[in-house]
């Protein structure tokens, strides 16, 4: 039995949501997987991220959103979160005030911030007392975010766009913090428009103005996106869906 389980979302935004942006959406992840969802600009990569994790605003008008086989549609963040779904955003939080050290710690049990922030390529001793604010370099509030993720030990991490930033996280970083993920047994749904990103993955799908086009190995999911995307999703008309 799949973890996640979207079965034929649909979500439109804007006044009376009437812009369509997913349009009977199905995707699932086993337990312990690594999904990678590859797709351009403007795909709805991360309105199904928003989705999956609850966000405000973010209800599908039709379909099901399964975790452990309970259908979680109308579960607020805190719940969902509860059941052990997390997020890192596609554009990492700044919080003023706040040691790197209680990020990762405050409100959670047996949180080792050490291993954590080594897991990310980042040194406890020079970390672990600087503030969560603009004098982290958006490459380190990236790593700190998913470093929070990880001491988390979540059933599910989303992790939107990890390689994107003002100083992007390496492939080789990547790859590293997907590495730590496998070995806690999360299941990870990995958001990128890039296929070399895509390759760690077990498994991939392919996200095209609000469906999903191509599902399977990264290599075959890779290969198709390759030859069939747009440079980004005008939303207008597709000659791929
Ligand atoms: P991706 O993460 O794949 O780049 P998004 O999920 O952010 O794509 O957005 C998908 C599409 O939905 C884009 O065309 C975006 O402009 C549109 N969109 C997202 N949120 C809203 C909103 N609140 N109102 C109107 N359009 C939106
Ligand atoms: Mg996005």
């Amino acid at each position: 039995m799949p973890l996640l389980e979207v079965k034929n979302i649909v979500f439109g935004a804007g006044s009376e949501r009437k812009t369509p942006i997913l349009s009977g959406l199905s995707l699932s992840l086993e337990q312990g997987e690594v999904h990678a969802l590859l797709g351009t600009n403007g795909t709805g990569k991360s309105t199904l991220a928003y989705l999956v994790m609850g966000c405000e605003g973010y209800a599908p008008s039709s379909g099901e959103i399964r975790f452990d086989s309970v259908v979680i549609n109308g579960l607020p963040v805190h719940e969902r979160a509860r059941l052990g779904i997390t997020m890192a955003w596609q554009e990492p939080v700044r919080f003023e005030g706040i040691s790197v050290r209680d990020y990762l710690t405050i409100g959670k049990k047996n949180v080792d911030p050490v291993s954590s922030l080594q897991m990310v390529g980042l040194s406890p001793e020079l970390c672990l007392d600087r503030m969560v604010d603009k004098c982290l370099s958006g490459g380190e509030r990236k790593r700190i975010e998913l470093a929070s993720v990880l001491a988390l030990g979540p059933r599910l991490a989303i992790l939107d766009e990890p390689d994107s930033g003002i100083d992007m996280l390496s492939i080789h970083d990547v790859i590293n913090v997907i590495n730590a993920f496998r070995k806690n047994g999360t299941a990870v749904l990995l958001i990128t428009h890039r296929e070399e990103i895509a390759g760690i993955a077990d498994r991939a799908s392919q996200l095209c103005y609000g469906k999903i086009i191509c599902s399977g190995t990264p290599e075959k999911v890779a290969e198709h996106y390759k030859m069939k995307h747009c440079q980004t999703c005008d939303r207008v008309e597709c000659h791929y869906v």
